[in-house]
């Protein structure tokens, strides 16, 4: 027997996509079978997990939702080798729990650790150690993939290379992902030695980024977005190694606070979001030598408030993450603080960071060498759309790209032009599966 489809509200989460779709909560893997067969005649399924992608890429175009969160074991762990194998519903805060404590880690990790495993392959996320560690999808060594017209596979470099290669960054389309076994990497403690440099201007930043990437495993910069004129990018990059000392222990699960209700649309207004930045760079701003942190507040600050997305109100808000090629960074990003700048539309986190040269071979996968700016503004309508698509401008004339797991509202124009490989996948994609996004970006 399969688990019902059930109608349930779903909101995105930047909380401007609500819709209630049926979606399937299965337990068992044996279970999908049934859930996928005759997919064809009974409309589109998608996969889905933890629902932190911020738009529509985690949402099916008026089909079915199939949620593996329910999908959790830990089907195989080697603590001499670091070979981890578990059903993709598992999280990464599960799976932390297991191995930090025996010396492990992700290879590479976003900044939330409430994302599942089938999610990280999916969108083959990056972290801020993508200098050295390349995308999630690197250290996938197999996996199990469920499609409608094929049944149950395994993938990986060797077996069925151009459907494995497809599913890494394949946005969930190439069928529903079972289990991944991931290679861990091994870690002398579960602390980091952090160092946080202020620096004045754009300049700064992209001056303390070699010597930073040379030295520093995990390196990510915060951006002073209300800043003007000869302030303009200045912000605070934090750098950091894995710790010797300290000890091997896992994070407290409990959350510190959790915010119950969507906070009024007013609380997050320009003056708010101006002094919340001039506050941050006036404590943060000047240079602080090593401090030694646990884990989780050097990766993982925002985990620390649940719900931290209702405080964008009822109206939500939009992520604008892009990553310009490496001549052209530093011009295309300052034309984007300067397009904020004089939009009056602060965005209330702004982070910087660079990637590096190592290709995880997925087929529309995010990442790619050069400076990858991601900002978030609450949902003012038309005027934020507006600003958004002048930014999308600057990435298109810089020939960058635009994240689909942040992404509710790129034009197809400006998404094909980012992914030339799109058409790849979608000859791949499994004939049942359709998300929202996908079909926004390559039907329209
Ligand atoms: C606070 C925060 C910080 C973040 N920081 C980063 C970051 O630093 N780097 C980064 O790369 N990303 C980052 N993200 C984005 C996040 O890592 C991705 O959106 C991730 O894919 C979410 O995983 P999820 O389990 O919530 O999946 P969902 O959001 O539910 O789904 C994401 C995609 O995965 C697919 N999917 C999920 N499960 C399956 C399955 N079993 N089979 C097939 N397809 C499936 C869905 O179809 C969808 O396309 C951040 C998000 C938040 C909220």
């Amino acid at each position: 027997m399969s688990a019902p489809f059930v109608s349930q509200s779903y909101r995105s989460w930047g909380g401007v996509t609500r819709t209630a779709r049926p979606v399937a909560h299965p337990k068992w893997r044996q279970e999908l079978a049934g859930l996928l067969g005759g997919a064809r005649d009974r409309g589109d399924v998608l996969g889905v997990g933890l629902g932190r992608s911020y738009g529509d890429s985690g949402l099916d175009a008026g089909g079915r939702l199939i949620c593996g969160r329910g999908l959790d074991r830990f089907m195989a762990f080697d603590p001499q080798t670091g070979v981890l194998r578990a059903e993709a519903g598992a999280s990464l805060d599960d799976i932390l729990q297991l191995v930090a404590p025996r010396g492990w880690f992700l290879p590479t990790t976003p900044g939330t650790r409430f994302v599942t495993l089938g999610g990280a392959v999916a969108n083959d996320v990056h972290g801020k150690n993508h200098h050295r560690a390349g995308s999630f999808g690197l250290h996938v060594r197999r996996l199990g993939l469920i499609r409608s017209d094929r049944g149950a596979l395994e993938l990986s470099r060797e077996q069925e290379p151009q459907l494995f290669f497809a599913t890494l960054g394949g946005l969930g389309l190439t069928g529903f992902i079972a289990w991944v076994e991931l290679q861990l990497a091994p870690t002398p403690s579960s602390f980091l030695d952090q160092e946080a440099i202020g620096f004045s201007g754009l300049d700064g930043y992209f001056d303390l980024l070699a010597d930073s990437h040379d030295r520093f495993e995990h390196v990510a910069a915060w951006i002073d977005c209300s800043a003007t004129g000869g302030g303009l990018g200045r912000g605070v990059m934090f750098r950091a190694n894995w710790s010797a000392e300290g000890g091997l222990v896992t994070h407290e699960r409990r959350l510190k606070l959790t915010l119950p209700l969507e906070a009024p649309g007013w609380v997050l207004n320009r003056w708010s979001v101006g002094a919340f930045n001039s506050l941050y760079y006036s404590v943060h701003g000047s240079r602080h030598g090593l401090r030694r942190i646990p884990y989780a507040a050097g990766f993982y600050p925002l985990d620390a408030i649940g719900g931290w997305n209702r405080l964008y109100g009822r109206a939500g808000f939009f992520q604008h993450q892009s990553v310009i090629p490496e001549g052209v960074a530093r011009e295309a990003v300052r034309k984007m603080l300067e397009r904020i700048s004089a939009s009056g539309q602060g965005s209330f986190l702004a982070v910087l960071k660079s990637f590096g040269g190592k290709d995880s071979g997925g087929l529309v996968s995010f990442p790619r060498p050069g400076a990858s700016l991601a900002l978030d503004f609450p949902n003012r309508g038309a005027e934020t759309l507006d600003l958004l698509d002048r930014l999308d401008a600057i990435v298109a004339d810089a020939g960058g790209r635009i994240y689909p797991a942040k992404d509710g509202r790129m034009s197809a124009a400006m998404f094909q032009q980012g992914y030339p490989r799109w058409r790849a996948l979608e000859a791949l994609r499994d004939p049942s599966f359709q998300s929202a996004f996908w079909r926004r970006v390559t039907q329209s």
